[in-house]
C-alpha cells in the first residue's frame, strides 16, 4: 500500500513535473515539426529497398522471401567499422552537404501503429551547447511503442518523432560545443539531455534530473535522419563497435545494465528476468552471465526460449506454458531470485515477482506496463527484507561500461535489420509480442 501512495506522490511532486512540462513545451515549440507533405508511398518496402532487406520479419508487410532472413548477433564488425570510420571523416568534411529537409516518422496523435507518417520535416539546428548527428540506424523499443499508444501518466511532446536508441555522426556542432567533434561516431539514448547542476546531476543520477529531456518523448528523437542531442550527453561510441550493433544498447544495453547493478546480485547467485526474450531481456541475460550470474529467464515461445539460451540463460521457463510460475522459480533457484528484474510487458509479472523473491533480496522495477500496480504484502515483504526499487535507464558512465562489454565481445546483441520505413509494422509485430531480440531500423533504407 505505501508503494502506490509513494507513486501518486511522486506524479504529482510539484517541482520534477511542472519543470518537466516546462522543458516539454520550450523544446516542443523550437523544434516544431511541419506537416509537410506525406511521403508515404515511396517509403515502404519498394523494389530498391527489398534488394537491400537484410531479412524478412513477419511483422513487416513486404514480400520479402524467407532467404532474406537474418538475425545478426554483433559485437564487432570490423570491416563495417573500419568503412564507418572512413564515412565519419567524410561528414566531417562535408557539413556543407546537410539538407534543410528530411524524411522523419511523425506521431501527431496517440494512438495505434497507423498513426505514424513520413513526412518531410525540417533538419533542426543545433543549439548552443547541442550537436546533430545523422542517425545511420535506431532501435525500436517498447517505450516507443508506449510513447505511440500514449499509456504513460507523463505527456508526450506533440508531434513527435520517436526513437532513441539512435547511432550515427555528428554533422554539426552548436556553440560552445568542444568535446564533441565533427565526425565523431556517436549515440542518442533516452536520455537527450540534462540540467548539469541540480543535486541529482551532481550526484551522477541524472536519470532523476528534473529538466531532464527524453528523446523521442520530450524532445523529438532518432527516426528522422539528422537528430539533435546535448554534447554532454551524447554517448562516444567504441572504434570496433559498429552503429547497427551499438544502437540497441543506448536505451535496452544501458538499462539492463544498470539496473543490475541495482539488484546487487553475486556471482553465482541467480538473477531472474521476466521478458528476458525482447530487448531488454535478451542483453539482460548476457550483461548478467558476464557478470557471472546465473540466470532464470522467463518469457514464451520457441524463438525467444532459443534466443534466451543462445544469450546464455541457465533456465528458460515458458510463462505460457508453466502452469505456476512462482513455484517454478523457487524450485530451479533453490529458494527464489537472488534478484529480479522486471523486464516484461504485462503487470502480472510483478505480482509474480514479489512472490518468487528470495529473502534480502532486491526486486527492480525496469518495465512500465500501462496502470501497473505494485501489491507487495507489507508483512511478507517486511520479514523478507525485501528491498524494491526503481531503475530508470542508467549515467553517462553507465552508457559507456554498457559499450565497453559489447567491445571487449562479451556482449553481443541480437537484431534485425529493416528498412526505416517499417516502423509500423514493427510497432504491430511488438503489440502482438512477437519480436525476439530487438529490431534496428536502417535510415537509408
Ligand atoms: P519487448 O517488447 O522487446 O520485450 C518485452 C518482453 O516481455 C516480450 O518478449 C514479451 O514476450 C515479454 N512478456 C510479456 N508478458 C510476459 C509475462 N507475463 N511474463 C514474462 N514475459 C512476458 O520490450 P522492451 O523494449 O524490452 O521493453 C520492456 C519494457 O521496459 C517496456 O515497458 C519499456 O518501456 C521498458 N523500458 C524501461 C526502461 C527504464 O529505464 N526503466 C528503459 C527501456 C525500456
Ligand atoms: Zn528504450
Amino acid at each position: 500500500m505505501f508503494l502506490r501512495s509513494f507513486g501518486r506522490q511522486l506524479l504529482r511532486a510539484p517541482s520534477s513535473s511542472s519543470s518537466f512540462l516546462s522543458a516539454n513545451v520550450s523544446r516542443a515549440a523550437a523544434r516544431s515539426v511541419s506537416q509537410a507533405a506525406v511521403y508515404r508511398n515511396s517509403l515502404f518496402c519498394g523494389s530498391r529497398a527489398l534488394a537491400r532487406h537484410h531479412h524478412h520479419h513477419a511483422g513487416c508487410g513486404c514480400s520479402g522471401s524467407a532467404s532474406r532472413l537474418t538475425t545478426k548477433r554483433g559485437s564487432t564488425a570490423a570491416g563495417t567499422v573500419a568503412s564507418e570510420i572512413s564515412a565519419a571523416a567524410a561528414a566531417a568534411g562535408a557539413a556543407a552537404g546537410i539538407p534543410r529537409m528530411q524524411m522523419g516518422a511523425v506521431i501527431t496523435k496517440h494512438g495505434s501503429p497507423e498513426e505514424v507518417e513520413f513526412k518531410q520535416i525540417p533538419v533542426p539546428e543545433p543549439g548552443p551547447g547541442e550537436v546533430l548527428v545523422n542517425i545511420k540506424f535506431t532501435g525500436v523499443c517498447h517505450t516507443d511503442l508506449h510513447a505511440l499508444h500514449g499509456d504513460w501518466p507523463l505527456p508526450a511532446k506533440m508531434p513527435l518523432v520517436g526513437g532513441h536508441e539512435g547511432a550515427g555522426y555528428v554533422v554539426k556542432v552548436g556553440d560552445g560545443v568542444t568535446d564533441v567533434k565533427l565526425g565523431d561516431r556517436v549515440g542518442i539514448k533516452w536520455m537527450n539531455g540534462s540540467c548539469g547542476k541540480c543535486e541529482y546531476c551532481l550526484s551522477a543520477r541524472e536519470s532523476l534530473c528534473p529538466h531532464i529531456l527524453l528523446s523521442g518523448y520530450s524532445v523529438d528523437g532518432t527516426f528522422q535522419h539528422y537528430a539533435i542531442g546535448k554534447a554532454d550527453h551524447v554517448t562516444p561510441i567504441p572504434d570496433n563497435v559498429s552503429l547497427e550493433v551499438a544502437a540497441p544498447i543506448m536505451c535496452a544495453g544501458i538499462t539492463v545494465y544498470r539496473a543490475l547493478k541495482e539488484a546487487a546480485v553475486q556471482p553465482n547467485q541467480w538473477v531472474v528476468l521476466p521478458g528476458a526474450g525482447g530487448g531488454l531481456g535478451h542483453l539482460a541475460i548476457q550483461y548478467a552471465r558476464a557478470m557471472s550470474m546465473r540466470v532464470v529467464a522467463i518469457d514464451s515461445g520457441a524463438d525467444k526460449e532459443k534466443l534466451c539460451r543462445d544469450c546464455g540463460a541457465d533456465v528458460f521457463i515458458d510463462f505460457r506454458k508453466e502452469a505456476d510460475v512462482v513455484a517454478k522459480v523457487k524450485e530451479v533457484t533453490g529458494g527464489g531470485a537472488h534478484g529480479t528484474l522486471v523486464l516484461s510487458t504485462s503487470s502480472k509479472s510483478y505480482q509474480q515477482a514479489t512472490e518468487f523473491s528470495r529473502p534480502g533480496s532486491t526486486l527492480v522495477t525496469v518495465s512500465m506496463p500501462p496502470d501497473a500496480q505494485l501489491n507487495a504484502d507489507i508483512f511478507w515483504l517486511t520479514v523478507k527484507m525485501l528491498k524494491i526499487c526503481g531503475s530508470h535507464v542508467g549515467n553517462r558512465l553507465d552508457s559507456i561500461e554498457a559499450l565497453q562489454y559489447v567491445s571487449s565481445g562479451a556482449v553481443k546483441p541480437v537484431y534485425k535489420v529493416q528498412p526505416f520505413s517499417t516502423l509500423p509494422q514493427v510497432y504491430s509485430a511488438m503489440e502482438a509480442g512477437n519480436i525476439a531480440g530487438r529490431i534496428v531500423l536502417d535510415l537509408s533504407l
